[in-house]
């Protein structure tokens, strides 16, 4: 089969990176209390805009937070994965619950931004006041339906929208990779024919585990960056072989 009928769809936090963006900088930036003390009271996309509002009160600028997001160790094999992936001729995406100012900053630092086609995230601007905006990629004012996930961001009916748009040129095959609790929802869109990555001994790996008779794409654990790209490129390999 041809790469371009490849679909690779990377969760960011704990996924693309190792860490979670959205704790390093609470933690970098000194509002690890703040947090702590909000957290109960708002959803946590508000909460994230909430922080951004409070580091501008503090004089920090955009380009601080840029700095400290600079700062988020992307592993070397997981950049090499990237580049082989899209070299092949793959089409990737991102699809995360970060925010796109966060997920831009760390990609374009690695050099690896232009490897992907779409990152479908909460999206982000800064204000007149220079101030770093992060808003819910859903419309909180009509609920998505959606109890698996939160109300500012359903993937599941992002991959159904990816899957929606694709039929119309022809099949593609997803590779989803992901880590948490909401990268539940979209793995049970997957179809078979697909591939879901989930990382080992994490809530995705684990729910997966315990429901495997719903999941109808094909699973293949990993654990780190070594083998994100093992895995990934030997998937891709062996597809890129098959009629
Ligand atoms: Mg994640
Ligand atoms: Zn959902």
């Amino acid at each position: 089969m041809m790469a371009g009928k490849i679909l690779i769809v990377f969760d960011f936090d704990r996924t693309l990176i190792d860490d979670d963006s959205d704790r390093w900088v609470v933690v970098e930036m000194g509002l690890t209390h703040l947090f702590t003390q909000l957290r109960r009271t708002l959803p946590w996309n508000t909460l994230l805009d909430r922080m951004m509002e409070e580091l501008h009160s503090q004089g920090k600028t955009v380009e601080d937070i840029a700095e400290c997001l600079k700062r988020i160790p992307l592993h070397p094999r997981v950049i090499a994965a990237i580049k082989s992936a899209h070299a092949l001729g793959c089409d990737l995406k991102v699809l995360s619950d970060a925010n796109q100012f966060f997920i831009e900053t760390i990609l374009k630092h690695h050099g690896v931004l232009g490897c992907f086609s779409e990152i479908v995230t909460n999206p982000t601007f800064v204000d007149g006041e220079g101030r770093l905006r992060i808003f819910p990629y859903h419309d909180l004012t009509s609920s998505h339906g959606c109890n698996l996930c939160p109300p500012n961001l359903c993937k599941g009916l992002v991959i159904e929208h990816f899957q929606t748009n694709i039929s119309e040129n022809g099949k593609k095959i997803f590779i989803y990779l992901g880590d948490g609790n909401g990268d539940f929802c979209p793995t049970l869109k997957l179809d078979e024919g697909d591939y879901v990555m989930p990382r080992k001994n994490f809530p995705l790996w684990e729910r997966i585990s315990n429901s495997s008779l719903c999941i109808k794409a094909k699973v293949h654990e990993w654990s780190n960056g070594e083998q994100l790209e093992r895995i990934l490129l030997q998937l891709i390999d062996t597809l890129l072989k098959t009629r």
